[in-house]
């Protein structure tokens, strides 16, 4: 099988600084962020381009007010003796990967409801509409053996970098063959 060198080395990853601000803005959501591997993904950080960095924003403000608006209202009904002092609070959801597939954004959590449901998928189809490298709008399209959502201006850069690893990689190569020819 015939599998382009690309598939493996086009990984995308947000920016440390983009990253470090996700993760103080949201240190429930991103509380595994510091786990090993064998516990989760998050250990990678956010495995797609800083173009999406305000869909994913937009994701964890939605979940996290939904979250804490279901835990004032239990509080209040405790309060009031609606519920009993001892209900439990509503669960604090976690990501557990987030990265890019086949062009679009990737949420994974530990748990969610319908309206977490709904918020990811929402921002998963926006994803498919936005450039994943600047946030400007995008199209979803494949270069033959790999999908990326990104506007003219940056897949046009994208494929010179990618025209340009690949002449390199050629010339590395044809260097290695010299030196098997001349070698004894
Ligand atoms: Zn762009």
């Amino acid at each position: 099988m015939n599998v382009p060198n690309n598939i493996i080395f086009r990984k995308v990853k947000m920016s440390p600084e983009n990253t470090k601000q996700l993760y103080e803005k949201y240190p429930l959501i991103f509380g595994q962020k510091d786990l090993d591997m064998r516990q989760t993904a998050m250990c990678w950080g956010f495995e797609c381009g800083n173009g999406w960095y305000t869909i994913i924003n937009e994701i964890c403000a939605n979940i996290q007010n939904h979250i804490d608006n279901k835990n004032d209202s239990i509080k209040y009904k405790k309060e009031r003796g609606e519920l009993p002092a001892d209900a439990p609070s509503y669960p604090q959801i976690e990501a557990t990967q987030v990265k890019e597939k086949f062009g679009g954004l990737r949420f994974y959590t530990n748990y969610s409801d319908e309206y977490i449901d709904g918020v990811i998928a929402m921002a998963e189809s926006m994803s498919l509409k936005t450039c994943e490298q600047c946030g400007n709008p995008g199209n979803d399209e494949s270069d033959g053996y790999w999908i990326s959502t990104l506007c003219e201006p940056c897949r046009e850069e994208d494929k010179k970098r990618w025209q340009k690893r690949e002449e390199e990689a050629k010339k590395l190569l044809t260097v290695k063959m010299n030196d098997v020819t001349v070698a004894p």
